[in-house]
């Protein structure tokens, strides 16, 4: 699953080090696993093949079903469990096998809280094979879980379309079944629809027939043997593409008149297809891999792996060409990657249970950048990965974190568990232990563990058995520490000594944590790559907290070169300034790694919190873009935390504009005939950035160009379109206000239409704020953008939209997919700096939510201490340098 805009979308607060308070995590005695649960249901049954027969009423969103489930029976049992949500059931009966005479069920229980029907058959069932045969219908439910429909328009029509979405635990809405990733069956789907319309699912069409009523029986192949999560069906009136590559068939399918717009995807799945047949060493096994595009949104996720039929939103698939940007055409191929990587890391070989969840995230997360570096080299992709590190230090160095590989009991924790921690801790970590092993043995390592456990399920020490066999190093204990603990190590670099023209240096370990409370520093074995800048590096492991290095040569030294650890480096005043006096000598990873850190550090109080400033008051104008979105992105989020002091906000918004205004003037609004791609996400990323801090050039230029718009079309070309439309907005007065929801009401396109509507919640006028949560209660952006809309009003005014949602708690519940419901709340609050929220938050928690589903509410509020605490003693610290240098 690649996880929703809105949920990663937190760039800004991130560089910022959305600061937070340390966990008081308990240290495990020792990094070893723990025995885990594994299972929720009774493991005396299990299945083995599914034939489902169903017949969805589009109209009144309802379907009817029947199943017949192949199952064996392992140990005597006076009933069978099955997960079940909003399942009606009109018939239960069980048999001994085909033909054999079925014996109907005695007693049917329904646990709408545990989700399960349990069934009796008024004896005991002895150990052997078996068929159960279910009939029942069930709810097509407006948001996306289960089965779910999206309404759209479409040439001036209302359409209506239908899709599954079962990750984690959903495909018991549609299936009475073993709805756990360890049960792994194959399925037989059959369909009963509308003529003239397009069924889809994880395998090819096998038969069509045409019934007595008009309306056509479709079956599909059966699957190879699955979990229930990776099941698919959609229905609709949809056009699909295709393409081969190493006999499989590729295809895209969309909604009907936007197929050309698929062509990008269609062309990166191709090229990505062809790399992992070739990393993974085992080819892509099912006949065809489709790609449904599906338009709306969800609060949880933008895409999903089913396993031949990925379904991923319109944004994450589609280029409009009257609004596609680099960023889009990016998107579109890192979701691709991202879900066709799972269809080995996650399909092919499954972890048992959630508590490895990250076996199939961080690995597909990983996948993605690795693949998108590779083959768009032009994007400089690799880059990303300080991007990625940091967005998981911002929640690793909380109180609130948790480990990579973590206990997982309920539902809720199920969906909760798909967080910065499972995705880019889990990315970060294995791009460490790539680099400590060898790209050659780590491919070596995924290649024996992928042929060992095909169709099987697995848990994280499978994947180091492999790993360690294949490198000859103890990966395993590093792995252990790494995923098994909580929390980030902190390298201490002491002064270097520099004897007969080598620099031998200190490095000692302790843990990089966001709070003050004094405790005793978790161990880990870090591997750290260091050396002097221009100069070789060397390898260690820093083990036992204390390791000595000797660099070949003297001068400035750099910790983490090459920026491929998961770790924050610490240097000494002396150590700090002579980096920073070879600033532009170093490579663009390493600028970045080391304004990250000391953005982090100086927030954290472990070093003067200017240094940063420091280091941006010394960067060349002509650095690497991505160097200057970073440090765009990390002046937006200081930007937004002196919220409240306009004086001292007024002298650093000054010191920000006089960076990046010259980066922007560099570049210009218009592009250079051939300029390299991630200049135009820098030039989008500026022009956000110094609209934010009221940049009075970029606020004059964006209206200037937004007033012509429709009289000269160099005004707002498409890569400055949302750029521009983002400053419009926040600065919209009423007037314009009513301009842009004319417009939302007037765009035909599902994908556009969207998000204009969402611009609408991103005015910084509370009033007008308030009157895009009122436009959010009613139907008329569509049943999943109006969520969207109250996400867009909570970065600008979090405790205005939580305090709203709150009131009108019941209404937005209807907005939201069942999976976000314990996040969604807390989501709005999170960057409030109002110490206050803490406690409505606490209020919240009590009243709505089960004690154990509160992962998301501890978040928020260690998010809000962290960030009232650096406005109380960093920010000041920041005024003082200004006052004096500036
Ligand atoms: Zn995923």
């Amino acid at each position: 699953m690649q996880r929703s805009l809105m949920s990663i979308a937190v760039t800004a607060a991130l560089a910022l080090g959305a600061v937070l308070p340390h966990a008081v995590h308990a240290a495990p005695a020792a990094a070893k696993p723990a025995a885990r649960q594994t299972t929720q249901l009774p493991r005396n049954a299990a299945p083995t093949h599914y034939a489902v027969s169903l017949t969805p009423d589009a109209a009144n969103r309802t379907f009817s079903a029947s199943v017949v489930i192949s199952l064996d029976i392992t140990q005597a049992t006076d009933s069978l469990v099955l997960h079940a949500a909003d399942l009606k059931f009109s018939s239960a009966a069980l048999s001994a096998g085909a033909g054999q005479p079925a014996q109907a069920a005695t007693a049917i229980d329904l646990d709408a809280d545990q989700q399960t029907a349990t069934f009796r058959f008024g004896r005991t069932l002895q150990p052997g094979s078996y068929q159960l045969q279910l009939a029942y219908t069930g709810l097509i439910g407006t948001q996306a879980a289960g089965l779910f429909a999206l309404d759209y328009q479409n040439g001036g029509a209302a359409k209506r379309a239908l899709y599954t979405q079962f990750e984690n635990s959903e495909a018991r809405r549609v299936i009475p079944s073993w709805d756990e990733p360890f049960y792994k069956a194959t399925f037989a789907l059959e369909a009963t629809i509308p003529a003239g319309q397009m069924a889809v699912s994880n395998m090819p069409v096998a038969a069509t027939t045409r019934l007595a009523d008009g309306r056509e029986l479709v079956r599909f192949a059966t699957s190879p043997k699955m979990s229930t999560y990776l099941l698919f069906f959609g229905l609709g009136e949809f056009e699909r593409a295709t393409t081969t590559e190493g006999g499989t068939e590729i295809g895209v399918i969309t909604q009907n008149g936007t197929l050309n717009q698929a062509q990008f995807a269609l062309d990166s799945s191709r090229a990505v297809l062809r790399e992992y047949n070739d990393y993974f060493g085992i080819k892509y096994p099912l006949p065809k891999l489709d790609n449904i595009g599906a338009p709306g949104q969800s609060q949880f996720f933008s895409a999903m792996e089913n396993w031949g039929a990925i379904f991923t939103f319109e944004y994450a698939i589609l280029l409009d060409p009257r609004t596609a940007t680099q960023e889009d055409r990016e998107g579109v191929f890192v979701t691709a990657a991202h879900e066709i990587a799972h269809q080995w890391f996650g399909n092919l070989v499954t972890m048992a249970w959630w508590d490895d969840l990250w076996l199939n995230e961080g690995f597909a997360s990983w996948m993605e950048s690795r693949t998108t570096a590779r083959l768009h080299p032009e994007w400089d992709w690799h880059l990303r990965a300080v991007h990625t590190r940091e967005g998981a230090m911002a929640s690793d160095a909380l109180a609130s974190t948790h480990p990579v590989i973590q206990r997982i009991a309920t539902v809720e924790q199920a969906s909760q568990a798909f967080d910065n921690i499972t995705y880019q801790k889990g990315e970060a970590v294995i791009r460490m232990l790539e680099e400590y092993v060898g790209a050659d043995a780590w491919r070596n390592g995924v290649r024996a563990y992928i042929a060992r456990h095909a169709y099987g399920n697995t848990v994280s020490d499978d994947l180091w058995r492999q790993v360690e066999k294949a490198a000859h190093k103890p990966v395993t204990a590093i792995a252990h520490d790494f995923t098994l603990q909580p929390g980030v190590p902190l390298i201490r670099v002491a002064d270097a000594v520099c004897r007969n023209g080598k620099a031998t240096i200190v490095l000692t370990q302790g843990e990089f944590a966001k709070d003050d409370a004094p405790r005793k520093p978790l161990s880990w074995r870090v591997p750290v790559i260091a050396g002097t800048v221009g100069g070789a590096t060397v390898r260690t492991v820093v083990a036992g907290g204390k390791t000595t290095i000797t660099l070949p040569e003297c001068g400035a030294v750099l910790v983490n070169a090459g920026q491929s650890g998961y770790y924050r480096t610490l240097y000494t005043p002396k150590g700090f300034a002579a980096l920073a006096g070879r600033f532009a000598d170093l490579p663009a990873i390493d600028q970045m790694g080391l304004l990250a850190d000391a953005a982090a550090l100086g927030m954290s109080g472990h070093m003067p919190a200017p240094g940063y400033l420091e280091l941006v008051a010394g960067t060349p104008v002509a650095a690497a873009p991505q160097v200057w979105e970073d440090i765009a992105g990390t002046l937006a989020g200081l930007h937004a935390s002196y919220e409240g002091k306009p004086e001292q906000r007024a002298a650093f918004d000054s010191f920000a504009r006089a960076r990046l205004a010259p980066v922007l003037a560099r570049v210009g609004w218009t592009a250079a005939p051939g300029e390299a791609a991630p200049v135009a996400n820098l030039r989008a990323t500026l022009i956000a950035a110094l609209g934010d801090m009221g940049d009075p050039g970029v606020l004059a230029e964006a209206r200037r160009r937004y007033a012509l718009r429709h009289s000269d079309q160099d005004a707002m070309p498409v890569a400055l379109r949302r750029p521009i439309l983002g400053v419009i907005a926040a600065n919209a007065d009423a007037a314009t206000w009513d301009a842009l929801l004319a417009e939302a009401r007037a765009e035909t396109s599902a994908m556009v239409k969207a998000e204009q509507y969402g611009l609408l919640g991103s005015s910084r006028d509370p009033a007008l704020a308030r009157r895009a949560l009122d436009l959010a209660l009613t139907d008329e952006a569509g049943a999943t953008n109006s969520a969207s809309m109250i996400s867009h009003v909570a970065n600008q005014h979090p405790d205005l939209a939580f305090d709203y949602a709150v009131a009108h708690r019941e209404q937005v519940e209807q907005k939201i997919d069942a999976t976000s419901r314990s996040r969604f709340f807390p989501g709005l609050a999170r960057r409030s700096a109002d110490p206050g929220m803490v406690a409505k938050l606490n209020t919240y928690a009590d009243q709505h939510l089960a004690a154990d589903a509160r992962g998301d509410v501890k978040i928020a509020i260690a998010s809000i201490e962290y960030r009232v605490k650096v406005r109380k003693e960093r920010l000041p610290e920041i005024d003082a340098w200004l006052a004096h240098h500036h």
